[in-house]
């Protein structure tokens, strides 16, 4: 074959789609029960936007972006995450004066020039939320309260809720340099990445895969110790609604966030099933960010779900999922003279509301059943010379193999009576 799809980039086939569309249907009903409203950003955007807000130093903009100049020369990029994209679109529409706060959640897919793994693709999908213009941890709680209850209804039993705070811009600032001290000794043994991570932003590092650099993290001074006043009453708010929100989770000082734009609150949920890189979704407070990309100071706070990495969870966890539905009838005709009959039956049982299929290969009236057994038909309308004489068909129930005769001026009431139950 000659054409293959793109490294890091994959088909998703029916089977898989409606498993997809099942999550995404609990999703949106899930979210709009909360009051959060749907939107969807262009695909791509100005390279500067996604430069600017997650920044320059981080491995995204660094080595991950698919960027490409457009004909007139400018510099566009594949949008690698959601939330950049929802907030120039939330400042260049004022969607403040339509609802505030602003409540969103999007599905959409993502670009990302990383090595291609299981669960992780170069073009992958995200379930998102975000929430614009408030400010007091309640909203963090419902935020984090909302991604623990999806996974509940999507009925995942392995899954931990981890939140933590990272401070704002100003605690940050006298512990980076702790951070930069303490990291100082052990400079040399650090990879190449946390080298360069120790003068652009070394609370990095502790995102490094890497064994040592791991290792000398783990007894770093943690973030969360020297937080200021005010971003430590943040963090206590956040986790006494959390508890009035019934929503189970734990501490772990060690979450911090890659992106430049998160302080405060950050959060993710894990699941041990899924190995070392466990994330299933995650998120977190960006205050700054909406400053930075151009408006006028706003809160803002949202996470986003790998929808990849969702499904090998479910499987993982033998969650069944929708496939694909059989067909209520399938009509079958015996000669090719009765295909005008035939065909009148299948809009006509359309019409009613039935799922309806028929063979457009011109098959034998034994390859036409064929398919019907293939397509989980759950009956099978036959279109004979003899009954056509009566203005009648049969009909096959195909679970007990029983067959009727049915008037054609009865048949669709007759089907939907049985199929619906009247
Ligand atoms: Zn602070
Ligand atoms: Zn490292």
């Amino acid at each position: 074959m000659k054409y293959k799809a793109i490294k890091g980039t994959r088909d998703i086939l029916p089977e898989e789609m409606f498993k997809r569309r099942y999550i995404e249907n609990i999703a949106r009903e899930l979210f709009e029960r909360w009051g959060y409203l749907p939107i969807l950003t262009p695909v791509f955007e100005q390279t500067e936007l996604f430069v600017r807000s997650i920044g320059e130093t981080t491995d995204i903009v660094q080595k991950e972006m698919y960027t490409f100049l457009d004909r007139k020369g400018r510099s566009l990029t594949l949008r690698p995450e959601g939330t950049a994209p929802v907030v120039r679109a939330y400042l260049e529409n004022n969607l403040k004066d339509f609802r505030n706060p602003t409540k969103l959640y999007y599905f959409m897919p993502m670009f990302r020039y990383e090595r291609p793994q299981k669960g992780r693709l170069r073009e992958f999908h995200q379930i998102g939320l975000e929430v614009l213009g408030a400010r007091g941890p309640d909203i963090d709680a419902e935020v984090i309260s909302i991604l623990a209850t999806y996974f509940e209804m999507l009925r995942i039993s392995t899954y931990e809720v981890k939140v933590n705070t990272i401070g704002c811009r100003k605690c940050r600032a006298s512990y980076t340099k702790k951070l930069r001290r303490y990291l100082k000794d052990s400079f040399e043994k650090l990879c190449v990445d946390c080298q360069f991570r120790y003068e652009a932003n070394p609370m990095r590092a502790f995102d490094c895969k890497n064994r040592t650099c791991h290792s000398i993290l783990n007894k770093a001074p943690q973030i969360t110790d020297y937080v200021c006043d005010e971003c430590q009453r943040h963090f206590e708010g956040v986790k006494h609604f959390l508890n009035i929100s019934g929503t189970r989770f734990t501490v772990d000082k060690r979450l911090v966030r890659g992106f430049d734009y998160y302080e405060k609150t950050t959060f993710e949920v894990v699941s041990p099933l899924l190995g070392a890189q466990s994330a299933i979704g995650a998120g977190g407070r960006y205050d700054p960010l909406i400053a930075d990309c151009g408006g006028e100071e706003t809160p803002g706070i949202g996470f986003a779900i790998g929808v990849e990495r969702l499904l090998l969870q479910l499987e993982e966890e033998n969650v069944s999922l929708n496939s694909i539905p059989p067909v209520d009838v399938y009509v079958c005709y015996l000669g090719e003279d009765l295909l005008d009959k035939a065909l009148e039956i299948v809009f006509n049982l359309r019409e009613r509301g039935l799922s309806v299929d028929i063979d457009y290969a011109h098959r034998s009236l034994k390859g036409q059943f064929k398919v019907a057994d293939r397509l989980k038909a759950k009956y099978v309308v036959v279109v004979a010379p003899e009954e056509e004489k009566m203005e009648s068909v049969k009909v096959r129930d195909m679970n007990s193999g029983e067959e009727q005769i049915v008037k054609k001026e009865e048949l669709a009431k007759t089907l939907m009576e049985i199929i619906h139950g009247g």
